[in-house]
């Protein structure tokens, strides 16, 4: 039997046409399926059109929209295939994984770095590919498919602004490849999901992520206090924090903290995580505060289960729960793991 599956699409470059402007989303939703008309073999699709958009617009608002979506279709489908610009892709992939969980249906995102219409595009593959993934018996959960290669929505990246190969797996393995059509599984977990598909309706976007530079002042801290609930910081290497005469950051931490809100550490390196413990510069400042880190997690992931997280409780105890879950291979480093090297 053919797999149901519903494409919704969402503007994008891959749904995009040259206009005196400047590319922009124009192709609607049965447009981008008419150039993959091979996927009849294997499913029958429906077709969503949620907006059209340049996914530099997109935000906390779509992302509940395309969960809401998928989840008043989910019982009619067999998979879900979303057509997305790449630039805020792995901010949305993340996003849809913390709200909708433990889902035995696949939920593909793709896109392009050039628009279908073109002779010359990775569009037509990128699509035809998800259609084939979002149809496999194998495939559940939330996933991009992109250039060849299947990645968990937490671990999604994109490296590159203009190859084909935009998007890396960060400190973890692609799920799948896929090469002329054919399937290849690196992680076959299927079996291991048990209880049923949770829908989320909650997200806090008052979450910032600040990257430090050398010699920044931590009073911007204070002047960020009133305006969001929760920050991510990206620290140095490992995670290092930077401890200037007279410590800036330390009593505006304090202050975040003492008023409810999240600081969680993070690294701007983009491979291998952050280990706050390692240098003295980030040993001690987490310890004071009894500051979380985001370990192997991606920026995008740490953001956006910290917005869900927040979205879900006011209690520091069970965010913390909440965000050291495992969510769709989001992390593998937790706090018990490394007290027990
Ligand atoms: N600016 C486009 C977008 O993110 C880029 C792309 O889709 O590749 O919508």
């Amino acid at each position: 039997m053919k797999k149901k599956l519903l494409l919704i699409a969402t503007g994008g470059t891959i749904a995009s046409e040259y206009t005196r402007e400047g590319l922009a989303p124009g192709l609607a939703a049965e447009e981008l399926l008419s150039y993959v008309e091979e996927h009849r073999e294997f499913c029958q699709v429906s077709v969503l059109q949620p907006f059209g958009l340049d996914s530099t617009n997109i935000y906390a608002r779509h992302w509940l929209e395309l969960a809401a979506c998928i989840e008043e279709n989910y019982a009619s489908y067999d998979g879900f295939v979303l057509c997305h610009g790449t630039d805020t892709m792995a901010f949305t992939a993340a996003a849809l994984s913390y709200l909708v969980q433990n889902s035995r249906k696949p939920i593909v995102i793709t896109g392009s770095q050039k628009p279908i219409n073109l002779p010359v595009t990775d569009a037509r593959t990128n699509l035809l590919d998800s259609l084939r993934f979002a149809s496999e018996p194998g495939a559940y959960g939330v996933n991009i498919v992109f250039d060849g290669k299947v990645i968990a929505g937490t671990r999604a990246k994109k490296e590159r602004s203009k190859s084909y190969n935009a998007f890396s797996s960060i400190n973890y393995p692609s799920i799948a490849v896929i090469q002329d059509g054919r399937i290849l599984f690196y992680i076959d977990d299927k079996d291991k999901l048990t209880g049923d598909v949770r829908f989320y309706h909650d997200l806090n976007d008052r979450v910032l992520l600040l990257k430090l530079i050398p010699g920044m002042d931590g009073s911007v801290l204070n002047r960020l206090f009133a305006f969001y609930d929760g920050v991510v910081i990206e620290a140095f290497g490992v995670g290092g924090f930077p401890e200037y005469g007279e410590e800036p950051f330390y009593p505006e931490i304090r202050r975040w903290i003492d008023a409810g809100k999240i600081v969680m550490l993070a690294t701007q390196v983009t491979h291998e995580g952050s280990d706050m413990e390692v240098y003295r510069v980030g040993k001690a400042i987490k310890a004071d505060f009894c500051l979380m880190e985001a370990y192997d997690m991606t920026l995008e992931a740490a953001v956006t289960k910290t917005m869900w997280a927040l979205g879900q409780t006011d209690s520091r105890e069970e965010f913390r729960r909440l965000f050291y879950a495992t969510v769709n291979h989001d992390i593998l480093l937790t706090p018990s793991q490394v007290l027990r090297q």
